[in-house]
């Protein structure tokens, strides 16, 4: 919950990080999913929970031990059965973590890319300044069982007079040669206080037609969620981290009333 990295587009990011879940936590949140759909204890025939991403949330690849661990169970034939090939985790970009993530999980990759050069990378997703793009796409071409079957997904941010011009669509061509890929164009969702503004709807599709004609598929992701600020990036939650004093400060009102009437009930000696 929460993050530490601080993507300027991201309104999670501008929330300190509470914790990391757990394995336990994060195959609960499946089983939620799961029992909301009605696929709970057992899965109809046409199964609507079909696809599981990590992503928005903080990033997957600073808790990889729970993140791996959950997969085993959400991924286990006699469980969840959920194929690997079907489980995405989406990461910022933490280099080194790739090929464990690879060899531990076989999940498939997506990585929040956003910019196609280090200048305006660093600025968006600042961790960039640690693992600039050339050592982020050595890290991508290495993934383990990457193919044409197994593609990985670049999602990119559509944000006005930014990132979005035909020049930026061939740039990023050009940065993922050879790499077998799709592109996941995501119409920014503003949040309050925020420094950026969405694409107009025509240079979005501009730039996916660049990327089309190429012969990558790039569709354009159905903004949802936004007028509760629960689309992508906008989800900053209520659960912010607070001060231990605080904390003890509000438990020991909320016990107040109740020792208040104990002792109010408590015979006389
Ligand atoms: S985009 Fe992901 S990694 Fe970046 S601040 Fe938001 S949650 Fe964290």
């Amino acid at each position: 919950m929460g993050c530490t990295l601080n993507c300027t587009f991201c309104h999670t990011g501008t929330q300190a990080l509470v914790r990391n879940l757990t394995a336990a936590e994060i195959v609960a949140q499946v089983q939620v999913a799961r029992d909301d759909l009605e696929e709970w204890p057992s899965p109809k025939e046409d199964r609507r929970l079909s696809n599981i991403v990590f992503m928005g949330m903080g990033e997957p690849l600073y808790n990889l031990p729970h993140v791996a661990a959950a997969i085993d169970i959400i991924a286990d034939n006699e469980g969840i059965a959920i194929s690997r090939r079907r489980i995405t985790v989406s990461t910022s970009g933490v280099v080194p973590e790739l090929g464990p993530l690879g060899d531990q999980t076989q999940a498939m990759l997506a990585i929040s890319l956003h910019a196609t050069n280090d200048e305006l990378r660093n600025e968006l997703v600042p961790l960039n300044r640690k693992y600039p793009l050339e050592q982020l796409m050595a890290g991508i071409r290495a993934y383990p069982g990457l193919s044409n079957a197994r593609r990985v997904t670049f999602e990119y941010v559509m944000l006005k007079g930014v990132n979005d011009s035909p020049a930026e669509a061939k740039a990023l061509l050009n940065l993922i040669k050879g790499i077998p890929a799709k592109i996941n164009l995501i119409p920014f969702n503003p949040w309050p206080g925020s420094p950026y503004a969405c694409s107009d709807w025509k240079t979005i599709e501009a730039f996916a037609a660049v990327l089309n004609r190429a012969g990558y598929a790039s569709p354009i992701r159905t903004p949802r969620g936004r007028d509760i600020l629960a689309a992508c990036g906008q989800l900053k939650s209520e659960s912010e981290k607070m001060r231990a004093s605080e904390r003890r400060r509000l438990d020991q009102a909320a016990l107040a009333p109740t020792l208040a009437s104990e002792a109010k009930d408590a015979p006389a000696a």
